[in-house]
Formats: structure tokens, sequence, C-alpha cells
């Protein structure tokens, strides 16, 4: 039997945003106090090929919902010695506005998504104004120019798309939803995406409230910690800041990214916002 391969995998900080620790937790928190949420995209690689999971979205979007924008995710991708021409594969994990934007600046990818994903963006539940907030209809657009072009790969729940690094359909958050199962030097890592946030999401088994299926939402969260090697090493929540204090910097002036197949480097606490513990 020939050895999984060891993927590296990066987080790339790419956006910030001020929220309350009572607007992340469907269920609320007598906790309250300031809960930040960042934005990422993830880089999956070997010797061969580059995986980017999410493309995050631009200057022009930041402005629209008031969000901090530091820097273009795509231009980012330099300071790993990536160009965006270089980028063969894109792992769509939802198409909401903060990891499906940018498609277009990617000439040479195909889009991996699930099926129902895209249904769901452009079909009856896109009537409803709750459900079609997080979507940008641009960015919608562009993934079905790629379908017409040929550049999008539908999936149909699960499915490896190389040895060790396998797609996970959660739904839950939005009808498609898909995680990202991937094997590296220290096990089996899960990048959760928006099947989590935040770490406390997971922990205190209460959904942010961006929701299509609550009860998808929490069997996700059980899947994806047992396909995870633990919980606290291996769960990769889609926008929670302590990614960054957890995870060692990569050495990226005027980037801001860490590698998540590398030992993490703090056990501090996972999630900002207790102003009374
Ligand atoms: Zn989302
Ligand atoms: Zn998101």
């Amino acid at each position: 039997m020939s050895a999984l391969p060891q993927y590296e995998v990066y987080a790339v900080r790419y956006a910030t945003v001020k929220r309350r620790r009572s607007e992340n937790f469907i269920s609320g928190d007598l906790h309250d106090g300031p809960m930040p949420m960042d934005y990422f995209v993830w880089v999956v690689r070997d010797a061969h090929r580059v995986w980017l999971v999410d493309t995050g979205f631009n200057e022009q979007a930041a402005a629209q919902r008031a969000r901090e924008f530091l820097r273009c995710p795509i231009t980012a991708l330099s300071s790993l010695g990536i160009s965006p021409e270089q980028v063969s594969d894109v792992i769509l994990t939802h198409l909401h506005y903060d990891h499906a934007g940018n498609v277009d600046r990617l000439p040479n990818a195909f889009l991996h998504v699930q099926e129902a994903e895209v249904h769901y963006a452009v079909g009856r539940h896109m009537c409803f104004g709750l459900l079609r907030h997080p979507y940008s209809v641009n960015d919608v657009l562009e993934v079905v120019r790629g379908v017409h072009a040929d550049r999008v790969r539908f999936y149909d729940g699960d499915a490896q798309l190389a040895p060790g690094l396998q797609l996970v359909r959660v739904g839950g958050h939005t009808q498609g939803l898909q995680a990202v199962r991937v094997h590296t030097a220290r096990g089996w890592l899960v990048l959760a995406s928006d099947a989590s946030h935040f770490y406390d999401n997971v922990s205190n088994e209460s959904p942010f409230p961006i929701v299509f299926h609550v009860g998808e939402m929490l069997e996700g969260y059980r899947r994806l910690t047992a396909l995870s090697d633990t919980f606290e090493h291996h769960f990769i929540p889609g926008h929670d800041p302590a990614v960054m204090r957890r995870f060692p910097l990569v050495d990226a002036p005027g980037n801001e990214i860490v590698a998540l197949h590398m030992a993490p480097v703090s056990d501090a606490p996972f999630t900002e916002g207790r102003d009374n513990p």
C-alpha cells in the first residue's frame, strides 16, 4: 500500500469585520462582548498542483458590505510563489459572496462545486431576501458562465479529488455547502469553511445565524469533527481569528498567512468575546 500524499495547507487572511458575540450564535450567548470575524481563502498544494479553496471577495464588495478589506486574496498568493495563472483547480465550498468572488481573476482554474449549491443559488430559495443576501449575483453568474465554458466540475455528495484530498458535502449553512478533508504530515485536517464559522459554534452546538437547514448544520459539526484527527488541532473553522494565533505564520511580508500543516504554536483560548467570563 502506498502512503497517502502529504499536502501543504495554508490559510490566507484577507479581510475582517467587527462583530458582537451575541451576533454569532443562533441561540445567543449570555457572555456578550466583541467577537470579530476574519475572512480567509485556503491553499492546498503538493509538488505538482495548487488547489485554491474559495476565492474571497474584492475591494468593491468589501465597500458595499462595510467589511475591512486587508488585501486581495488572489494577489496574496504571490507570497507562496503562486501566480493566478498557476491555479489549476478551485474548490468552491459554497457560493456566498465572501467565498466565490474573484473567479474572473483565475483564468485557468476548473471550479469544483456541489450541484446542489448551484441549484440553490439560482433557484426558488433566492426569492427570499434572508437567504439571498449573502450571495452576489455577479459571482453566481460568473460560475454559470463557467458552466457554459466547461470550467465547472459538479459533485453530488462526497468525492475524492485526489489521494488524500476529499470533498465532504455538509449542507446546513447553504443547501450545497462542502468542506474539504486533506491529508498532511501531521494527519487529516478538515477545512470546514462555513460549516462552522468559529470553533465555538461546534463547541456550543450553536450555529452561526445564517443557516438554511439547522439539522444538517448540527449533523455537520459531528461529522466533520469525526473526520478531523483532533478537533483542537485539525478542525479549521471558516472565519475564526483564533486560527491566525494558533498556527505558525509564514514569512510573507505584507500578507498574513499561516501554515496549517505545521504543528500549532499556541493553545490560546479559541474564541474571543467574553466580557464577563
Ligand atoms: Zn457562507
Ligand atoms: Zn463565509
